[in-house]
């Protein structure tokens, strides 16, 4: 009978740390005073939801959700000027933001994205060959929209520590350039695979960027020592709408 109780336990005990890591509502609920930045990447029924893909029935639950808690959606630029502007304010402000170009950012999330009229910043890699990217015109018809701000995510999407300085320096500015010339601007940057070092931090500034996001998972206040590695909450295709909301509410969905 001992034994049952002790497999019992073991089972009961197991489960609960399995959940408690699969849901965060226990991690501290992070003010709305503080706006969010939401990271995704591909939004397509064509592929399985995974980390990087989050199915289109899916990224649009997300959009009730932010239009039923009457979370405002803003680009990078307006994010920035947002947590810059000191009011405090009792808005729920979030940025969307999309790394890498991919073509679905075009067909399957933009015309859902003009459907809630929610804002997003998509992150551009131009030489990322191993994807199927928007064109020139897509990002014409997106930016005219109103809708959607671009920034870059370098040229050919290398690990940052993997390359030389001066690579390093040539991507970041080449992938600056190339964003302008395509859309007239280019203010924030975010780093592939989201490795770095502080060298480049000091590199993207320089470059002129405004800021620069990364792959850390929390929800931080814009400050003079983030503004060049903001963290983000990222949006995985498997997560719950459970997870979901925990994520939003508190930074991160599990452990
Ligand atoms: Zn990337």
């Amino acid at each position: 009978m001992m034994i049952l109780y002790i497999i019992l336990f073991v089972i009961i005990f197991v489960s609960l740390v399995y959940l408690l890591g699969q849901y965060t509502f226990w991690l501290p609920h992070r003010s709305w005073n503080i706006p969010r930045i939401l990271m995704l990447h591909q939004v397509t029924a064509a592929e399985p939801a995974s980390g990087m893909n989050i199915q289109p029935k899916k990224f649009e639950q997300l959009l009730q959700l932010l239009q039923k808690k009457n979370i405002k959606t803003l680009t990078m630029s307006e994010w920035m000027e947002y947590s810059q502007s000191q009011k405090s304010s009792h808005q729920k402000v979030v940025a969307l933001t999309f790394d890498d170009g991919f073509l679905d950012n075009y067909t399957d999330a933009f015309p859902l994205l003009e459907k809630y009229q929610a804002k997003a910043t998509i992150f551009l890699s131009p030489k990322l060959d191993a994807i199927a990217k928007m064109q020139p015109e897509h990002l014409t018809i997106m930016s005219k929209s109103g809708l959607i701000e671009f920034g870059a995510h370098t040229m050919t999407h290398p690990n940052l520590n993997n390359i030389s300085d001066e690579q390093a320096i040539q991507e970041i500015r080449a992938s600056k350039q190339w964003v302008e010339e395509q859309i007239g601007y280019c203010h924030h940057f975010a780093y592939p695979f989201g490795r770095f070092s502080a060298k480049h931090m000091d590199m993207v500034k320089a470059a002129g960027f405004l800021s620069a996001v990364s792959t850390k998972k929390s929800i931080q206040s814009l400050s003079a020592e983030n503004q060049y590695c903001l963290p983000r909450i990222s949006v995985s295709g498997k997560m719950n709408m459970m997870q979901l909301k925990i994520a939003i509410r508190v930074g991160r969905y599990r452990l």
